[in-house]
């Protein structure tokens, strides 16, 4: 019996699927205007194992992850660039996809882009504008009227009348009242823009979510997942939107992941402790070592990103590769550890439970080949494999993979940079064991550090 954790209640509930044996689930995407980051990893791999786990379960899946590809952060990114808006994107698409592929993540059935979604996005916003749930601003934005929707605020929890009135300052921009949100606005010159009954412009943000939702899953379904930061005024507001247009219950499960921090502080630019997936993949053995890491913890709670914990997931995965080898071929999964494994998962997806069974597995394998049993290693091997086949992991050959060295010895100069800003904010959260680990996982491959007054490093091959 499948219980996930609604964030819309708090609790942790019984799955029952809409219609039986089916599950249609939506994941808000990727806006591509960059390479994607650590948080996105997380976003994507948990998705991915919750999709993987249902049909496992036998559910039938429809999957539908979207590309937000028109967004002002693309609009900007893309003039400073001097390139166009729609190149930007479809170039961070295929870059995106590399990365996807790389972290063994499975196809969603269905990827809309919100350009391709239009004439979705305008007549749900005529809807809402005949039923006096939106309306044309003093500066043309058509703006959701957030008042005429009285379970706003619902999903997260937050005291609306707090909202109102800590957000005052957009009350000049021609808004009924504080919280409206943009559905359409008209394009300034020379942005990308669509005919409309409203001129010629562009979608807000929010709507993209409810038109593509709606358009391959209908207006009510299982599961609607994203990163917990989406929950407002992301979440909030697709849910306004598509019951206000529908008159319908429009989501039944919502998930949100936790946050990804580096050395126990919050990722961003500003502290130089930001990582695109593709440059933290460049330093370790297999990329399964990042699925390894990222399915480690919860998913609700917070996942701590620092060398020493890729390190432990390297080590993790090794063991499970060298139980493999010279595992004997055959046999049938343990009924009782494949048992465990489905108690552990059907418990809102506990992997870190999930992964103690397999580590259970791994050790009854070792026991087994080394008193020569034959049939308990068989099964011990088949189990093993079948919990990672859900998971996503031990899927390699165990001879390929441990022949497979750290880069080490051969650092290109991409990973020293990578090694040197996470020595870099080990040093300012005062972490001088992690940042001496770096400094000597450097040495070992030939790479001297010189810090210099002022915080820089400097760096040479010996
Ligand atoms: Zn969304």
């Amino acid at each position: 019996m499948l219980k996930i954790h609604n964030s819309l209640g708090g609790q942790k509930e019984v799955f029952v699927p809409i219609r039986p044996g089916e599950v249609r689930m939506y994941v808000c995407g990727i806006t591509v205007y960059d390479y994607i980051h650590l948080g996105h990893a997380r976003m994507l791999s948990v998705f991915d194992l919750v999709q993987r786990y249902l049909r496992y379960s036998g559910y039938r899946v429809t999957f539908v992850r979207n590309i937000t590809d028109i967004d002002d952060k693309i609009i900007t990114r893309a003039a400073a660039l001097k390139e166009s808006w729609s190149d930007l994107a479809e170039r961070f698409i295929e870059a995106m996809n590399v990365d996807c592929e790389r972290l063994g993540l499975q196809q969603p059935d269905h990827e809309p882009r919100a350009t391709q979604h239009i004439t979705q996005i305008i007549e749900i916003t005529q809807a809402l504008v005949a039923k006096g749930m939106a309306y044309v601003a003093g500066n043309g934005d058509v703006l959701f009227a957030v008042r005429k929707f009285p379970a706003y605020g619902l999903l997260s929890g937050k005291d609306i009348e707090d909202l109102r009135s800590g957000a005052r300052v957009q009350v000049d921009a021609g808004k009924n009242d504080p919280l409206d949100f943009v559905l359409w606005k008209p394009a300034k010159p020379g942005e990308p823009a669509w005919d409309s009954p409203w001129g010629a412009g562009r979608p807000g943000w929010h709507i993209e979510c409810s038109a593509m939702s709606m358009q391959v899953l209908g207006p009510h379904f299982d599961i609607h997942g994203g990163g917990m930061d989406l929950k407002f005024p992301h979440h909030e507001n697709e849910i306004a939107q598509s019951c206000g247009a529908c008159d319908t219950k429009f989501v039944n499960v919502w998930m949100h992941n936790g946050f990804v921090r580096i050395n126990d502080e919050k990722m961003s630019k500003s502290l130089h402790n930001f990582f695109t997936v593709r440059d933290v993949l460049d330093t370790l053995r297999d990329p399964e070592v990042m699925r390894l890491f990222l399915l480690s913890s919860h998913y609700r709670g917070p996942i701590n990103y620092s060398q020493a914990q890729l390190d432990q997931a390297d080590e993790t995965l090794l063991g499970f590769y060298r139980a493999l080898q010279d595992a004997p071929a055959g046999g049938t999964p343990s009924a009782a550890v494949l048992a465990q494994f489905r108690e552990a998962m059907d418990d809102d997806f506990n992997t870190p439970e999930a992964l103690a069974v397999a580590q259970g597995a791994a050790r009854e394998l070792n026991a087994a080949k080394a008193r020569g049993e034959e049939a308990a290693a068989q099964a011990g091997a088949a189990s093993l494999r079948a919990i990672g086949a859900v998971l996503g992991l031990f899927q390699q050959d165990p001879h390929d993979y441990l022949k497979r060295g750290l880069k080490s010895g051969s650092l290109a100069d991409a990973d020293i940079d990578v090694l040197l800003k996470q020595r870099r904010a080990a040093r300012q959260a005062r972490d001088f064991a992690l940042s001496d680990k770096i400094r000597d996982q450097l040495a070992a491959a030939g790479v001297l550090l010189e810090d210099k007054p002022g915080g820089a490093t400097q760096w040479r091959r010996a």
